[in-house]
């Protein structure tokens, strides 16, 4: 019989050794700031899996963004997928991913590139989900996009700056509520898992960070009420100050359509809910 996940990942050099052999120091375009922890990546992919009352990823297809050095990977690997994909763009990560790919064979694949431009809805078949400590630049375009497929997978585990956490769970009537808020609550349950001070990382970046898990609700706006959500919330958004009568006058009959939900045409964007919205979606 081979060897283990665990057993494998315990024999190999430490991640700190790694890096420095590696000479990966991190390059701030991409947005570089690593978890060199054990404890916290362990710790992540944990409540993860407890929040999803699973006990390992067998059998599950898991993608990870960024892989960096490798901590989450390995914490990932340590439960044992059926394949794990790891998307990265630094040739020097890509370099540790192939050492960790020698003792993983086909448990590990890795793929160089973009992950803005790599559809990875239907690579592997389901249950698929997505882990990553998300390069910043980047984590709100790569949300959006699986948030569109998020029929394909069954979790996002997705580390944000806090201030996007926030952002993405704020409620109706608060500064934080906007576009990103409404795409996702309408699409997902989604949870908070923890909050990372800047020295979990390596380097410390300014900020702290925060983990959700994002799980698709059954019933979800359509491939049309999304596109339709999406105008609308723009027209209400890039004048959020100004009541709807005002912001969504290009909308034939809009103060008709809103008065035939109960919503009144006083109100600001960012006093209408994420069902309200999906109302009017649906009859515009
Ligand atoms: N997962 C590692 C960790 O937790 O230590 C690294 C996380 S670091 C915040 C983000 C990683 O994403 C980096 O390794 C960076 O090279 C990679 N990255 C940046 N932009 C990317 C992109 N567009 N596509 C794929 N990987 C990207």
């Amino acid at each position: 019989m081979g060897l283990s996940a665990a057993e494998i990942i315990d024999s190999l050099p430490s991640l700190r050794l790694t890096v420095e052999t590696h000479g990966l120091l991190a390059k701030k375009a991409l947005g570089q700031n690593f978890l060199l922890d054990r404890n916290i990546t362990d710790k992540i992919i944990r409540l993860s899996l407890e929040k999803q009352n699973k006990d390992s990823f067998a059998g599950d297809n898991i993608y990870e963004i960024g892989p960096g050095p490798g901590g989450l990977t390995r914490s990932i690997l340590r439960q044992e997928p059926k394949k794990l994909t790891v998307i990265e763009m630094d040739d020097r990560c890509i370099s540790i991913m192939k050492d960790l790919q020698a003792r993983f064979k086909n448990r590990l694949e890795i793929i160089n590139g973009d992950a803005l431009t790599i559809e990875i809805k239907n690579r592997d078949e389901a249950p698929r989900h997505i882990i990553s400590n998300l390069p910043y630049n980047v984590s709100v375009p790569l949300l959006t996009g699986w948030l569109k497929d998020i029929e394909h997978f069954k979790s996002l585990t997705l580390m944000f700056q806090k201030e996007v956490a926030e952002r993405i769970m704020a409620p109706i009537n608060t500064k934080d509520y906007g576009r990103l808020s409404i795409l996702s609550q309408l699409n997902c349950k989604i949870e908070k898992l923890m909050d990372l001070n800047p020295n979990c990382f390596t380097p410390a970046p300014k900020i702290w960070s925060s983990v959700l898990l994002f799980r698709p609700l059954e019933n979800r706006p359509s491939a049309q009420e999304l596109k339709k959500l999406e105008h609308l919330t723009t027209l209400a958004f890039s004048q959020r100050r100004k009541m709807v009568r005002q912001s969504l006058k290009s909308i034939n009959g809009i103060s008709e359509k809103l008065e035939s939900l109960g919503i009144e045409d006083t109100r600001r964007a960012e006093q209408i809910s994420p069902q309200e919205y999906l109302k009017l979606a649906s009859i515009i």
